[in-house]
């Protein structure tokens, strides 16, 4: 399986120019093959292959107006062409229903939140016996190792975030037999309803909110935002304050990222098939619970649920919203009609079974998959229990699964 590991990297001031400029000239091969294909079409020509744009790019470099794309890595801008058709082809994947709806390519902007190029095996990029990242034509730039890599990475995207921090992001093959070891086979199964009083509610009864790291980072995040909008317009003081929302969302965004990763990698580790109900986020989206779905980022944790199950041979398993999951009885199976939201606890009228609302539910998800869990958690009183220290870090996007791409900007 091909797995992401981050890293924050430090590079020195004239590094960072050298990268500013790879980005720039990035953009710039991006946004002129673009052209090319939007011109092609608005003409009524064929669709402009891949290998002629590669020998555009190429002519391109000998004009005197773009003569300074040769002061960076040929490799990125290749990659840069790449990037180009991958959009492509989700756009028209998309218009086929081959995989959700994305838009058309779009120019990219210096001002866009997030800058990024690649290089391949092939672009001569190494990690130095120092420790340090040697990029062509940038230089050995420092490198947070927060980890260790399972394997000898294949590329390394090098990504700059809308707080102005870097990082390099590794892609790598993990290697089955240790992941194996790392995580032996369990025997517990569970079901897990994602919700709004709680972050998530266990069939075994166990109920999970946020932790306070979490919340600590988004009190600060409304903070900041507050500072902002209090800042006249087109004033240096507004920027300052603009970067400092840009720091407090980055930080939000890593602490949730972080309580994932905890949360999905214990609940993988503990159990040998997972349930959860089938989102249906897009949904729930147009309701007022908008917001706190968002925020709650079910589905970014449900993907690493998923691909942490097939990471670690478990069972993953997704049940439809048709199952009314509060209207029936989890240890009978009696169904007696919804109940409304302010209700957390009943009693059964078929069996006499005191039933709290959201780890009913949980049992639900857990019976609709087909798994055996004990209906008797449901009856369990609330108890607290914090995520459990994992393997997560404070990395911005540790083991993302490369097979999940979508989207032009997320490389
Ligand atoms: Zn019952």
């Amino acid at each position: 399986m091909q797995l992401r590991y981050a890293f924050r990297v430090y590079p020195s001031a004239g590094q960072r120019s050298s990268l500013a400029r790879s980005f720039g000239c990035a953009r710039v091969v991006f946004n002129d093959a673009l052209r090319v294909r939007e011109d092609a079409r608005a003409a009524g020509l064929p669709f402009v292959t891949s290998a002629e744009l590669s020998k555009r790019l190429t002519a391109s470099k000998k004009t005197p107006g773009r003569a300074w794309l040769g002061e960076v890595s040929s490799v990125i801008l290749q990659q840069s062409l790449r990037d180009l058709d991958t959009a492509y082809r989700n756009f028209f994947d998309g218009i086929r229903g081959k995989r959700p709806k994305a838009g058309p390519p779009r120019f990219k902007s210096r001002r866009d939140s997030r800058q990024a190029i690649r290089f391949t095996a092939n672009a001569g990029w190494r990690i130095t016996d120092g420790g340090k990242l040697r990029l062509p034509k940038i230089g050995d730039v420092r490198v947070k190792w927060s980890r260790a890599l399972p394997s000898v990475p294949s590329t390394v995207t090098v990504v700059q975030d809308a707080a102005g921090r870097y990082f390099a992001s590794f892609v790598v093959e993990t290697d089955p037999a240790a992941d194996r070891e790392r995580m032996p086979a369990a025997d517990a199964t569970v079901g897990i309803d994602l919700g709004l009083a709680h972050f998530a509610v266990l069939s075994d009864g166990t109920k999970i909110d946020s932790p306070k790291f979490l919340r600590r980072a988004e009190k600060k995040l409304k903070k900041a935002q507050r500072v902002l909008s209090r800042k006249v317009k087109g004033s240096k003081n507004r920027d300052k304050a603009r970067v400092g929302v840009a720091r407090a969302h980055a930080r939000v965004a890593d602490a949730r990222r972080e309580f994932h990763h905890r949360l999905s990698t214990r609940l993988i580790r503990e159990n040998q098939a997972v349930a959860v109900e089938d989102l249906a986020v897009k949904g729930l989206a147009r309701t007022r619970l908008a917001k706190s779905v968002h925020d709650a980022g079910w589905s970014a944790f449900v993907t690493m649920l998923e691909y942490k199950a097939v990471r670690y041979g478990r069972a993953f398993h997704r049940t439809g919203r048709f199952e009314p999951t509060s209207q029936v009885c989890s240890d009978c199976g009696v169904k007696d009609g919804p109940k409304p939201l302010g209700v957390r606890e009943w009693t059964c009228g078929a069996c006499g079974a005191v039933l709290d609302r959201d780890v009913n539910a949980a049992v639900n998800v857990a019976k609709a998959a087909g798994l055996a869990v004990s209906a008797c958690g449901a009856q369990v009183r609330p108890v607290f229990v914090p995520a459990q220290r994992g393997e997560a870090g404070t990395h911005p996007k540790p083991y993302r699964a490369t097979v999940r791409q979508t989207g032009i900007t997320r490389l």
